[in-house]
């Protein structure tokens, strides 16, 4: 049986990854995949510990934040119940709401990105994305969407924030040209058009490995 593909979504909050990542689950089973949709943190203690502290309720460092998401993703890759490998290994497609690139952009900026970068890259238990979407925005468009949805608001959500972390992921982007397969996508667009996109890149994608 052939392994399953493993499809993450990266992109700033408010660009659209939920709404998109549907989508494409919702085509790839039309198409006959079976595929595991999940995100990070996981449901995990540790996922528990970063959703406080992305929430604001307790503080935490870049540093610290790093290893928990780096802790909070081996748990994700590797555990016997549903972890990312075992579905993988069954020949089920995993489509993942954020992965590394998103420790890179966010935790990057107060942290050492080269030290978050190498422990994710060079993680035997964590595995390389066959696929990353990133969902290009503006912070200016995102902060709109976000406005208009909800009333509460995490950490990173302030727009000069969600600003510099978008330069932060189309740097890191840069970084790993040769050795992470990343589309970037306009996701400024009607939740059509951009949908449109991402399941022509996905259908490519499918022929190509
Ligand atoms: P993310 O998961 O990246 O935070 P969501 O998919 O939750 O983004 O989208 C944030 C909000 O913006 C949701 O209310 C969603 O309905 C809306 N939205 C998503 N894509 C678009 C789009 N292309 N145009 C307008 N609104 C959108």
């Amino acid at each position: 049986m052939d392994r399953g593909k493993f499809i993450v979504f990266e992109g700033i909050d408010g660009s659209g990854k939920g709404t998109q990542i549907n989508l494409l689950v919702e085509e790839m089973k039309r198409q006959g995949r079976t595929v595991y949709q999940t995100a990070e943190p996981t449901n995990s203690v540790t996922g528990g510990i970063l959703r406080d502290a992305l929430g604001g309720f307790t503080d935490r460092t870049a540093y610290e934040m790093s290893a928990m998401f780096l802790l909070d993703r081996i748990f994700h890759n590797s555990n016997k119940i549903n972890g990312i490998k075992q579905f993988l290994e069954r020949g089920i497609d995993v489509v993942c709401d954020r992965y590394y690139y998103s420790s890179f952009a966010y935790q990057g900026i107060d942290a050492d990105l080269k030290w978050v970068m190498d422990m994710n890259l060079n993680c035997k238990e964590i595995l390389k994305p066959d696929l990353c979407i990133f969902l290009d925005i503006d912070s200016q468009s995102s902060d709109e969407r976000i406005a208009k949805n909800r009333l509460e608001r995490e950490i990173y959500e302030k727009k000069e924030m969600q600003e510099r972390i978008r330069k932060r992921f189309l740097e890191v982007f840069g970084i790993l040209k040769d050795s992470e397969n990343v589309k970037i996508v306009d996701a400024s667009r009607s939740i059509g058009e951009v949908s449109g996109d991402i399941i022509k890149i996905y259908n490519e994608f499918k022929g190509e490995v």
